[in-house]
């Protein structure tokens, strides 16, 4: 998607005179690339008529930057689009959170429930997971070893087989013991929808959750407004989060859950494991889309560690230069400022087979393993791009000397490589950063 609206974007700003014939031109084009992302038709046309009406061909004609007028008129009318101008619900200090996940089978409710009971557990709640899916085999099973290896409590039953009980039961007792956040997981059966809508209510009758959370798959395309649809017109949705936005998801789904849902996307799943839930914005969820790159949820984050007072890297960023010594001070800095589980899950390095398993001591063990590996490098291979290394000898030399095999080394110097790309794009006065945010 991204690639063809730039693209037509770009031809826009080569064309002599920008008339009404040119931008509906454009406009055509960008809608084109919006369906074959699986935007919903109608959301295209509203999209289409929200832009013309908001380009103003005089205004148009005398300003300077006229890919940069309509460039920021189509972004901002897809932030509107993915944003329903509703303040999320989040939970309350002092008060006994019930939030209940709905959603079909295979979203990516249980591994989304986890994700989201760490991600509060980190905030300081006290978090409970209660597992209200009897319907498949080994639900609880999943849901016992994802909250086991989060290290928060669960709640479950190998033999009642009525999950508006256990859900009943799982509550009451999360309630007992003072949690701040009990997060009900719930059955998505394929196939018998009438039945699952049926037992979604009874359970949200027998637990009333303060929140209710549609998961929806982001990779099934344009079934996402009827899906929605049908989810809003049985439980009342609080919020919602789309999984899988790792792969090849195009993104058009999630705006057309909103659209019928009128609810908030309050996190992106980005992969499989734990950490991979990002918090949603709308402005860097349309750069992405639009091919821009997710970098700003790297940037917002390093500002939240305040590592923008490391004047060095934003230097070495903007010039686009990153040596292997860069990344080892970067990390070193990360080392020092912890929560490291927060910053790992954003390092654009970071590949999800690298998170697999991925707890902070885990990840601040490998971090420590980088830094013998980087502490084995001579200063004229630090100071390099790391194709020094395309020698094996080298390779091996620098493995041997900080006691880790050649493929730890070739890991590092893998990551060492995403990274620079990143950073290259990044670079310079044309570079990402100043792409970033059209409006800007
Ligand atoms: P549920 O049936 O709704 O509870 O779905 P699950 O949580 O069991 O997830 C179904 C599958 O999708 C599992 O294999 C998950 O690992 C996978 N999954 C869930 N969320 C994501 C995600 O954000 N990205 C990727 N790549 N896979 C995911
Ligand atoms: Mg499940």
């Amino acid at each position: 998607l991204g690639a063809r609206i730039n693209s037509a974007l770009h031809a826009l700003s080569k064309e002599p005179v920008i008339d009404e014939k040119a931008v509906d031109a454009l406009l055509r084009e960008i809608c084109t690339a919006l369906l074959e992302s699986d935007v919903n038709v109608r959301l295209v046309q509203q999209l289409r008529q929200n832009v013309r009406k908001r380009i103003n061909m005089d205004e148009l004609s005398a300003s300077a930057n006229k890919r940069k007028v309509i460039q920021t008129a189509v972004f901002d009318e897809l932030c509107t689009l993915v944003d329903p101008g509703v303040q999320p619900w989040v939970p309350r200090k002092g008060k006994q959170n019930v939030v209940m996940f709905v959603g079909l089978q295979g979203s990516g409710k249980t591994t989304s429930c986890t994700k989201l009971a760490a991600y509060y557990k980190r905030k300081g709640m006290k978090v409970g997971l209660v597992c209200a899916d009897t319907f498949r085999a080994g639900a609880f099973d999943q849901l016992r070893q994802n909250a086991s290896r989060a290290h928060i409590p669960y709640y479950g039953s190998y033999t009642e087989a009525d999950p508006v009980l256990i859900a009943m039961e799982g509550v009451k007792q999360f309630k007992k013991d003072k949690f701040d956040l009990i997060i009900v997981d719930t059955s998505g059966r394929h196939k018998q929808e009438m039945e699952l809508f049926a037992e979604m209510q009874q359970i949200a009758k027998a637990v009333r959750p303060d929140n209710t959370v549609f998961v929806m798959d982001g990779t099934i395309g344009q079934a996402a407004d009827s899906q929605a649809r049908a989810f809003k017109e049985t439980v009342d949705i609080g919020s919602i989060i789309i999984t899988k936005m790792d792969g090849h998801a195009k993104g058009g789904g999630a705006i057309s859950a909103v659209a019928a849902t009128g609810s908030p996307i309050i996190f992106i799943g980005t992969g499989e494991h734990m950490h991979d839930l990002d918090k949603f914005s709308a402005r860097p969820f349309v750069s992405k889309m639009l091919g821009m790159g997710d970098i700003s949820g790297l940037v917002e984050t390093v500002q939240d560690l305040q590592l923008d007072k490391n004047e060095d890297m934003i230097k070495n960023l903007a010039k686009g230069v990153f040596t292997l010594k860069d990344m080892r001070d970067q990390l070193q800095s990360i080392l020092k400022m912890g929560p490291l589980s927060k910053i790992m899950g954003m390092m654009p390095g970071m590949s999800p087979d690298m998170m697999q398993g991925f707890d902070a001591e885990e990840g601040t063990r490998r971090l420590r393993s980088y830094m013998c590996i980087f502490d084995s490098m001579t200063e004229n291979e630090l100071t390099s791009d790391g194709k020094l290394f395309d020698d094996e000898n080298r390779l091996k030399r620098v493995a041997r000397g900080s006691g880790v095999r050649p493929v730890d080394v070739q890991a590092l110097l893998h990551q060492h490589r995403q990274f620079g790309q990143i950073v290259k794009k990044m670079g310079g006065p044309e570079g990402m950063l100043s792409k970033m945010n059209p409006a800007m």
